[in-house]
């Protein structure tokens, strides 16, 4: 059976790459039938935010990306914290050590960086490689009673992997295809640290043996580990899960992998919620916040890097899942374009019954002076189309809700002359007696203007003006319906006296 894991670190918000990950988790694992688990990889205590694991759960639901086994929902591999693994990851360091793949390192930082420093001195970039590991103080330099003697000592340590000396690894991935590195390139790195806790790398393969994970779906910045990965699974004895590693999201210009801080750059904080990101030091606000519908998110997330052999653009969670195909994942970076973003958003909104989009207008906090729901479906059906985002509807319509405190000055220039305050008001007088539906004010206003020799655009500007404070919005008449006959008849009021 097919298992995925989605193993974020609570080090912050949750940002684009890291929700197009968990996505292709979700879908690959759906579409063959299988289990998507969330694991909470918070070994690493120094970079742990707290609060950040509650907000990763929350941000995959809002997604609508839903693990099967969870910190917060258990499973039959819990705890799904690493924290909380500790006893598991202790019985395999005992393991590992039985063999020739691991051994103590008692050097000091001190040690280490007088040996950084040679080899920058001669250029060179530090590596603990085969040829530093014999110079150090560890259990493979040092006789088994000088390692004793330090260990009675109570000297700290570390537990390092022993990377074979010139082996040739061939390695696989789901996306990149075959490709293989000589273990010369890679260094020992540190699989426990003197506080006992494991390093990702050592945590993560136990976790996915553990778990039974079948398919690893991360980053490509973990590409280069995959070495270490594969020596590991040889070490433990067990077989190595199957690797697909995500290419990069690219800036919108195309050069660049999208980061951060390019969030707020771009309008966009990745992903949502008001969360102090420990890196700026800002409140972020997110997609969420910023008006995006999950639908159109995680649409739009999932084609950055992947499309349906139809090219189709506009998707659901479950037509995804029926169509995703992990082995058509594209090597190459995907470019992040905020316009797309938007477009699918539009889309979104477009779609969208207009009760739904009340409840979200009436969640959000605008202020709507007391309209009712009728009313407020009146303004959506008419301000829908031109909207990208719910609030798009309040900002382009306030107007319904609250008479303009003043006029825009060009539009006023282009809109009135010294007739136009007796024509307005003789209209108003019209009105007054008239149906207030769209069709029957358009037929007085018609009237009105053929009576007295106007066009109607002379007319209708500056009912325009007095009614929305500019010339902007929907056709008139409409906006008379909408405001109602003493509202309107209000403002023409204000506006000629
Ligand atoms: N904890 C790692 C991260 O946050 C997970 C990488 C992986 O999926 O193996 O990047």
């Amino acid at each position: 059976k097919v298992r995925v894991r989605f193993a974020p670190s609570p080090t912050g918000p949750l940002h684009l790459g890291g929700v197009r990950t968990a996505l292709y988790d979700y879908l690959f694992a759906k579409n063959q039938g299988g289990e998507f688990v969330l694991r909470i990889e918070d070994t690493d205590t120094a970079r742990y935010v707290e609060g950040a694991e509650e907000y990763i759960e929350e941000a995959l639901e809002w997604c609508g990306i839903i693990p099967d086994e969870s910190p917060k929902k258990g499973g039959k591999f819990a705890p799904y914290r690493q924290s909380e693994r500790r006893d598991i990851y202790d019985r395999y360091t005992e393991q590992i050590l039985k063999t020739d793949y691991a051994y103590l390192a008692f050097d000091t930082p001190e040690e280490l960086d007088a040996i950084r420093t040679e080899f920058e001195a001669r250029g060179d970039v530090f590596s603990y490689d085969n040829k530093t590991r014999n110079r150090l103080k560890n259990s493979i330099a040092l006789s088994e009673e000088e390692v004793q003697k330090l260990l009675d000592n109570k000297t700290p340590y570390v537990v390092r992997f022993r990377m074979p000396v010139d082996r040739t690894l061939n390695l696989e991935d789901i996306i990149r295809g075959n490709f293989s590195v000589n273990t010369d390139t890679l260094d020992d790195k540190v699989l426990v640290k003197n506080d006992g806790m494991p390093t990702y790398h050592f945590a993560n393969i136990i976790d996915d043996h553990e778990m039974e994970i079948t398919h690893v779906i991360r980053g490509e910045e973990w590409l280069p580990s995959l070495g270490l990965h594969t020596l590991l699974y040889e070490a433990m004895g067990w077989t190595a899960p199957k690797f697909a590693h995500l290419s990069l999201i690219l800036k919108p210009e195309g050069k660049g992998k999208l980061s951060k801080r390019d969030g707020d750059k771009f309008g966009f904080p990745v992903f949502p919620l008001d969360f102090k990101d420990p890196a700026t030091g800002m409140v972020s606000k997110g997609y969420r916040e910023n008006g995006y519908l999950p639908e159109a998110f995680i649409n739009m997330v999932a084609l950055l890097g992947w499309s349906p052999v139809d090219d189709k653009e506009i998707l659901s969670l479950e037509e995804m899942t029926r169509e995703f195909d992990l082995y058509k994942v594209h090597k190459a970076g995907a470019r992040f374009s905020k316009e797309k973003a938007e477009w699918f958003n539009h889309q979104y909104m477009q779609a969208k019954p207009d009760e739904e989009l009340l409840q979200i207008l009436k969640m959000s906090g605008f202020d709507f002076g007391g309209a009712s729901d009728d009313k407020l479906l009146k303004v959506i059906r008419l301000m829908k189309e031109r909207a990208t985002f719910p609030k798009d509807i309040y900002e382009n319509g306030k107007f319904f809700f609250e008479a303009p405190a003043s006029y825009d000055e060009k539009a006023l220039k282009k809109a009135w002359n010294d007739e136009t305050s007796s024509v307005l008001s003789e209209l108003a007088e019209r009105l007054e007696g008239s149906d207030f539906n769209a069709e029957a004010v358009k037929q007085t206003i018609h009237d009105f203007a053929e009576s007295k020799g106007l066009g109607m655009g002379k007319v209708m500007m500056p009912l325009r003006l007095v009614l929305v404070g500019e010339l902007k919005g929907p056709d008139v008449p409409d906006i008379l319906e909408i405001i109602g006959k003493e509202e309107s008849l209000a403002r023409i009021k204000t506006a000629v006296e």
